[in-house]
């Protein structure tokens, strides 16, 4: 049966790192990074999200400031604070909590964000970079599936991988990130005819579909790498968009759900705010330090 991924212990030793390298940027600079989270009304699932982003934040010692609006929040006062954060000098990365009130257009208020501290990398700007090549910021979830795949499997170059699901959150960026890591790419989504037909002969499987239990075992092929990123609430508890039990038994390596991707996330927004930080202030970073 499968090896189990361990996101959490991954996660914790990613954010470990990080960590280790806010003092000397402290000591460089005179300041801690700094990451702003902007939460606009009262979903309880968002409220945990920004409530342990922002634990995580203080835990690797940088500053966290925390921007919690009424859910009657008009997009202009949403939109004056973005700017604000997007002048204030301590603040590295910005993020606005998803989903926001009905009222508010979303798109507005990500495009608002300076490209240089979206480290959400939701902007357009960022997807563009991501897609050709150019330094900028990755989603947060699709990395931490790279950090997971690459610590498994080393160089990816020429592995066959199918990403389940095209959302400009997981899917799209999860599959420009293993293409430009050299896997051979499909992206298979709602619209696909025969999905199982293409998980076949996929060497890894990165599941983000929002469907409890869709990816059953029998579509895998033996020794594949499965990463399943879906986080849904069932009456049995958080399962993911794997059928676990099943998969387990034909894959060589799958993560869990809880403690797969799940606490990769928020150690990958600690680093992109690193990484913001070193940017902005023009210190380098070592390429695979972090
Ligand atoms: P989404 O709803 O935006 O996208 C789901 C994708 O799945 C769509 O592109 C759709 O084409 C595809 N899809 C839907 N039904 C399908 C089917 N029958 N066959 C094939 N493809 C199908 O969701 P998302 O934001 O990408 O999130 C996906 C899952 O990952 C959710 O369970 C979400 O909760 C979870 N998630 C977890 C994290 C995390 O671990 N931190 C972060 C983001 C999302």
């Amino acid at each position: 049966t499968a090896d189990i991924i361990d996101g959490k212990a991954f996660a914790a030793g990613l954010r470990a790192r990080v960590a280790e390298l806010v003092p000397a940027f402290q000591a460089k600079t005179g300041r801690a990074p700094g990451l702003a989270v902007v939460l606009v009304g009262e979903d309880p699932a968002s409220a945990v999200y920004v409530r342990s982003k922002g634990k995580q934040t203080r835990e690797a010692g940088m500053e966290s400031f925390e921007h919690k609006l009424g859910a009657d929040t008009t997009q202009a006062t949403l939109i004056a604070l973005v700017d604000k954060l997007n002048a204030d000098p301590e603040v590295d990365g910005i993020l606005v909590q998803l989903p926001l009130p009905k009222h508010i257009d979303e798109r507005a208020v990500l495009l608002r964000i300076d490209p240089d501290k979206d480290v959400d990398g939701f902007h357009p700007v960022n997807a563009g970079r991501l897609a050709t090549g150019m330094e900028g910021f990755v989603p947060c979830t699709p990395l931490g599936c790279l950090m997971l795949l690459e610590d498994r499997l080393g160089d990816l170059t020429g592995l066959d991988a199918v990403v389940i699901g095209r959302s400009n959150i997981v899917g799209k960026p999860m599959a420009a990130l293993l293409t430009k890591a050299s896997a051979t790419v499909t992206l298979v989504h709602s619209r696909t005819r025969n999905l199982p037909h293409y998980l076949k002969h996929a060497d890894i499987v990165v599941a983000a579909v929002g469907i409890p239990h869709f990816v059953k075992g029998e579509w895998l092929k033996p020794g594949a790498t499965v990463i399943d990123v879906g986080i849904n609430r069932t009456d049995a508890g958080l399962v993911g968009d794997v059928d676990f039990e099943s998969a387990a038994s034909v894959a060589g390596a799958i993560t869990p759900v809880p403690g797969g991707v799940g606490p990769m996330t928020i150690a990958c927004l600690l680093r992109n705010t690193l990484v913001a930080a070193h940017r902005a202030a023009g210190i380098p970073l070592e390429k695979g330090t972090i």
